[in-house]
């Protein structure tokens, strides 16, 4: 796909600017009435999802220039789709599909942040976004007794990825995650030159560099002979699960959040929380994992000669609906004593950690008020911990946090918690 494929799309876009908020039928508050970070920040219709249209239209009828001013636009979005569920509430319409080709088209003319290619030489040159190792070369899994499966046969491979391995602070889910399905008898390894999903490549506007690892990846996953590949990330989990079949990449195993695989053990008894963990938790829905993490739906057709927005065969869209949500809220609900309060923007109309789309490198202020946004909306559920499922997000809340009464934790520390 490219820009151009989705003129109809931009075309149609009718400036009512839904896509700023989340539906008015789900609001419930005028503080937590958007749902667009970028908008909400910069409070100028460009940095919308439709004000990100126009300028697509704008640039394919050459009524604007690619030009390194249209970068602040363009890169500062979480790129967390938000608008694109707002919007089809309504509309039938694609919103994030294009302002993620905008970005392609921007790096295929050379226009890109420096932040953004230093992290793509670095998976050039050692096949991560981030070197892997924290100081003194030390890796997360170096003192963990676990299979490599790019040496030997396993039955799950459970995938890090680049945020949680290039982070020393973020270790502790990934070990989590690790003995808990070794506790419930799983027969799990990793990689350990363990190589990214590409996912974040892709949403840079790196689709080359994606493609180059999904290819790599499937060809080690091939070899493992694995039936299940595991991740935290909930990027990663969007790469394997969404892109690369988007792509036509098959990794030939199922792909599975940690979230749902240890609750999988749980119902088949292999894990048991036994240890009451009184508490009152609130759940955030990592984009990626949540309205993002929908799975592809591979629609080929074309414009009824004639018609506006009438396609043959009907146009199929996603709009969100069909992320992981619920396996995540009854893992924690089966763990005794914890209760669960939910934030008035859930499920698919989340407010986004702020971490995304590159928004954590390259503008990390705008990030930080992104979570910190978040963090208000957590708080007002009288919670004391907040729980996500992404190390991306982890990382972000817990670096806007600065002293408030609020615990932010990975579910797998909880669960870990509950059953180790
Ligand atoms: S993108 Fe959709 S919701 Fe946003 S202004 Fe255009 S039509 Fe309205
Ligand atoms: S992807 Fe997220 S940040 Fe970007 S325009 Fe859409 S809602 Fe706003």
């Amino acid at each position: 796909m490219a820009l151009e494929d989705y003129r109809t799309d931009m075309e149609a876009c009718c400036r009512c600017s839904v896509c700023k908020f989340i539906p008015m039928e789900q609001v419930k508050s005028y503080d937590f009435a958007y749902g667009c970070p970028s908008i909400a920040r910069y409070n100028f219709h460009a940095y919308s999802g439709g004000g990100r249209l126009a300028i697509g239209i704008a640039l394919l009828d050459k009524e604007l220039e690619y030009s390194r001013g249209l970068l602040d636009i363009v890169y500062n979005c979480q790129m967390c789709g938000a608008c694109d569920v707002s919007c089809k509430y309504a509309m039938d319409m694609d919103v994030f599909e294009p302002i993620s080709e905008m970005r392609i088209a921007c790096v295929e003319r050379g226009l890109t942040l420096p932040v953004f290619e230093k992290m793509i030489a670095s998976l050039r040159q050692n096949g991560n976004l981030v070197p892997p190792a924290g100081a003194g070369g030390k890796r997360w899994f170096d003192d963990l007794e676990v299979k490599d499966y790019t040496r030997e046969k396993v039955e799950v491979i459970f995938h890090a990825g680049c945020r949680l391995g290039g982070d020393r602070s973020l270790w502790e889910a990934g070990r989590m995650a690790l003995a808990l399905l070794k506790k419930a008898g799983v027969d799990v390894g990793i990689a350990a030159g363990e190589k990214c999903c590409g996912g974040r490549a892709h949403y840079l506007g790196y689709r080359e560099e994606f493609l180059k690892q999904a290819e790599q990846n499937v060809k080690q996953f091939a070899r493992a002979g694995a039936t299940v590949l595991v991740t935290g990330c909930a990027e990663c989990y969007q790469a394997f699960r969404v892109l690369y079949d988007r792509y036509g990449f098959t990794p030939g195993l199922e792909v599975l959040h940690i979230s749902e695989y240890l609750l999988r053990l749980v119902r088949e008894g292999r894990l048991r929380p036994y240890r009451e963990l009184n508490m009152k938790v609130t759940y955030h829905d990592p984009c990626y994992l949540g309205r993002l993490g929908e799975p592809w739906v591979h629609w080929e057709g074309k414009l009824k000669p004639g018609q506006i927005r009438l396609f043959d065969p009907p146009r199929e869209f996603r709009r969100g609906s069909y992320g992981v949500y619920q396996p995540p809220r009854e893992l924690l609900m089966g763990i005794p004593g914890i209760t669960l309060a939910e934030m008035e923007r859930n499920r698919e109309y989340a407010w986004c950690c702020g971490a995304g789309g590159g928004v954590k490198e390259s503008n990390p202020d705008f990030a930080l008020w992104t979570a910190r946004e978040r963090l208000k909306e957590a708080r007002l559920t009288g919670a004391d911990v907040l729980v996500t499922a992404c190390p991306g997000c982890l990382r972000n809340f817990r670096d806007a946090l600065a002293g408030q009464p609020l615990r932010v934790n990975d579910i797998t520390e909880l669960v870990a918690g509950a059953c180790l």
